[in-house]
Formats: C-alpha cells, structure tokens, sequence
C-alpha cells in the first residue's frame, strides 16, 4: 500500500512499526458546534483509509480525542476559548455543550456510515497524562514559564517546521489573522502547553497542577491522548491540511523532545472542502451540516459518494448543483445494482481477483476515485449475480456507500433499462429544483412526463419514490 507522506513530501511504501499492526491516530472535532460537511470530509477520508487498512488484513487500532477543552479561537493560542464561546452562545455550561455536539458529532458519522475508532478521549479525562508530559518538558528545559502560563520553547529544537523549509507564512492554512501577539513568548511560535493565569477569568474548567490552577493547551492533548493508548511509537495521524501547522507541527515538537525519539512516521493530511465563495467556516453564511443536506433531500450517503470521487490531496469545491449530480449518479448506481440478481453460485475465486484489484487500486495513496471506476467495471463484467454482488460487498468494506442496499435507492428493483432509469432520476431531480423555486405548474408537468413513459412517482417522507405503472 502507498500513500502520501506530508513528512516528505512524497508517496511512499506503507511500512509499519510491528509486524501486521497499524497505530493510527485521528485529531478529533472541537466540540463548540456541529460539525460542517467540510470537516466531514477529512472524517470520512481518514475512514476510507482505516478501513482499506484492515481491507488489505492489517489490524488497527485507531484513537481519536475530542476537544472539550482549551481550543482557542485561533490556532495560535489567541482568541477566546472555543468551548466557552459555545456555552456562552447557547447559555449552557461547557459540558453541556461538549456533550450535545459530541453526540451530534457522532450521530452524523453513524449517517455517513464512518465507523467510530477504537478508542475516544476526551482532553478534560487525560489531565493528569497533559501535567506529566508537561513537567518533563520543563526539566529537560524544552518548556519555560512566563506570564504565570508554561509555554514550549521552539527556539531549543534544530528543526521545527517538519513540514517543510518553507517559512510559516506558507503553513498558516487556518490561522486566523486577528492574533494579538503574546508578550509572554520568548519565540513567535512558541506555545502553551498550560494556562494558569490568562485574560479568560471565567474560564469554566480548570484543574490544580504544579504551576496553579489551570487548563491545558490545545496540542498537548493529542501527544499525550495516544501516547496513552498506543505507546511511543505510531504509524499514522491524521487531520485536515490546516493542522499542519501550527497543531501537528507542535504536537511533534513536544512529543519528539519528550520521548527522545521520532513519534509518528506518516502523516496523512486531508484538503479542504471549499465553498464557491472560499473556505468553508463555522461563522460564515449558510452553515452547510448534514442535518441541513438532509432536511433539502439528500440522503447523506449521496455527499459520502460525492466526496470519494475526488482525490484527498485536492481541496474540493462544494456546490449544491455538484451534490445534485452526485447524487443522481449515486441514485442511478444503486438502481443499477439493485436490479443484479442474486443468482448462481458466489465464485470465490473471482471475488479475491477484484478484491486484489481493489486494494492495489485504491491502495495506491487512497484513490476512491479510481475505486468507484472499478466498481463500475466490476459491474459491466460478465460474471454470475452472486459473484457479482459479493465483490460488490467486498468493495463496499471499504466505500460504505450501502451499495447492496436497497432501501434508499428509488425506483430499486425497477426492471428498466440504465437509460430509462438515469432518465427518470434526472426528471426527479428536475422536479425537485421546480419544486423548490415554486414551479408546481413544471412539476406537473415532469410528472406527467413521466405517466406517459409508464413511470409512477410517488412524494414519500424518504423521499421521491418511482416504480413502473
Ligand atoms: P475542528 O473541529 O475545527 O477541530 O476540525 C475538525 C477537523 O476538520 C480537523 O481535522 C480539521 O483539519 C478539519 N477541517 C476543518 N475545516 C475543514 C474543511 N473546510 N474541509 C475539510 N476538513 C476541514
Ligand atoms: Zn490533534
């Protein structure tokens, strides 16, 4: 298996620490709000790479954190706190909302059929972890205090900008521009591993620790949440392309000084889904969530398609005209397999040929792209309807999209041609948009269209459901 190392810049041969083992890490949402389908896209990735992982018989152990604690608005240790803005937003206590979006954060998973890791922490259960890790970067005078806080000291490492030689202008991915300069800094990267004394007085959660009452950074909770569960050595984290820097570029730093040793091999980074308008973001215009795509029509399921036929490495532009599309070809992909009989005898034999194929094709640095086209050949090829369906299964391991399914796909079990079928979906979709911009009068008219043709449409809460008069 290959994949794209952000470490060096290059596709590499995936090599792991112990034999037939994968440690992999996942930094986890910062649970202030839902979630936006953008940050969806770096979960379902990360999923689709998890699950090719076992799919080529690797056994993984994937830890995730969730973020309840210390996120400032800016990644840069400046702003206010996340979590609080939050409460204070919602007029309810941090926990309250850590709770509530936490729920909300998973629930939205379970719809795009992204599996939950092995293990999740909060940052507020790994206190005691954060203040031992912090105290020996203090001894061995990686940290300093000032201000009352304990900051890390980026001037004692001879190479902190792993990600490349590029200067930090070109890393500053999410970092926000509004940062008012912290004069307890010794360096301008410099960061806090411990808040005690801050502007944020009404702080909600705070522990004791060795340096006062407090609360911990943002990027020690990732270092010491899976050095907690999976030991010194790790093969993959992963996170969005703005974690590069300064979160993950940090998260090294501190982990490296502190263990002696090289932490994490591979970095898997995922780009942003962007709107038409730019970045996506939690403050901006409509916020896109999947409640949101659910409540307008689309099964979510249809946005997890949408996704994997794009490359990870390249930011993608959402727009409802391209999930429109997706979605009718998700729709049409499904009638399509649902009218494969389930006939004959499952050629195991077959089904390891394109399950090897599968993994060599996607396996080369995640091409869900080049999966889905494999599908697709697997589908036009002549094999018995068992077979068939069982490499379908076998991809869908790894895809998730329910393909074998039936009960989303509309118009399933249609005996109908592919033209017919794609040619109703598109009238569907066409009727949707009439239907949406008030049009009644054009969407009778589509269904007429179709009575004419020997189709039947029927308004269901699943939505539009067709069938042969
Ligand atoms: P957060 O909850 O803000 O900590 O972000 C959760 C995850 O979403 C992180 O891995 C981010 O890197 C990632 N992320 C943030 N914005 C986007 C975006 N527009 N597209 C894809 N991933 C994103
Ligand atoms: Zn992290």
């Amino acid at each position: 298996m290959n994949i794209y190392n952000s470490l060096t810049k290059r596709v590499e041969e995936f090599k792991e620490n112990v034999p037939g083992k994968v440690a992999m890490y996942t930094c986890g949402p910062t649970v202030y709000h839902f979630a936006h389908i953008g940050n969806l896209r770096t979960y379902i990735m990360e999923d689709v790479l998890e699950k090719l992982l076992r799919y080529s018989g690797y056994d993984v152990k994937r830890v995730m954190n969730i973020t309840d604690v210390g996120h400032l608005s800016s990644d840069a240790d400046t702003g206010e706190d996340k979590m609080l803005a939050g409460a204070k937003r919602e007029h309810k206590t941090v926990m309250e909302i850590a709770k509530y979006y936490t729920e909300v954060f998973f629930s939205d998973c379970a719809k795009l059929n992204i599996k939950t890791p092995d293990v999740v922490e909060p940052a507020t259960n790994c206190i005691p972890e954060f203040i031992k890790m912090i105290s020996s970067l203090l001894e061995k005078g990686y940290a300093y205090k000032a201000g009352e806080n304990i900051y890390f000291d980026t001037s004692k490492l001879s190479e902190y900008y792993v990600f490349g030689n590029q200067n930090e202008d070109d890393l500053k991915v999410g970092v926000r521009e509004d940062v008012t300069e912290d004069t307890n800094k010794r360096n301008k990267n410099d960061f806090v591993l411990w808040f005690t004394k801050s502007k944020f007085e009404d702080q909600a959660l705070k522990w004791d620790s060795p340096w006062g009452v407090g609360y911990p950074g943002w990027h020690i909770e990732c270092s010491c949440i899976s050095m907690k569960h999976l030991g010194e050595y790790m093969d993959i984290h992963c996170g969005g392309v703005d974690n590069m820097f300064p979160h993950h570029t940090n998260e090294i730093a501190q982990s490296e000084s502190y263990l002696g040793h090289k932490w994490c091999n591979y970095w898997f980074h995922v780009h942003h889904l962007n709107d038409e308008t730019g970045k996506m973001s939690k403050s901006k215009g409509e916020f896109l969530t999947v409640s949101l795509i659910e409540k307008k029509g689309y099964d979510p399921l249809a946005y997890r398609f949408f996704t994997l036929q794009s490359h990870y490495r390249k930011p993608l532009t959402f727009s409802y005209e391209a999930l429109d599309q997706a979605s009718a070809t998700f729709k049409k992909l499904k009638n399509r397999i649902a009218q494969i009989p389930a006939e004959g005898e499952v050629d195991d034999a077959v089904v390891k040929q394109w399950h090897d194929k599968f993994e060599q094709t996607v396996g080369n640095d995640v091409n869900t792209a080049m999966g889905i086209t494999l599908l697709y050949d697997a589908i036009k090829e002549d094999m018995n309807g068992a077979t068939k369906r069982a490499v379908i299964d076998d991809f869908d391991k790894v895809l998730s999209l329910d393909l074998l399914k039936a009960d989303t796909a509309q118009g399933a079990g249609n005996d109908v041609d592919d033209e017919l079928a794609a040619f109703v979906e598109a009238k569907i979709e066409e009727r949707k948009e009439a239907k949406k911009a008030k049009d009644f009068a054009k969407a009778d008219a589509i269904r007429n269209e179709l009575l004419e043709k020997g189709i039947v449409i029927e308004d269901t809460r699943e939505g539009v459901k067709w069938h042969k008069a």
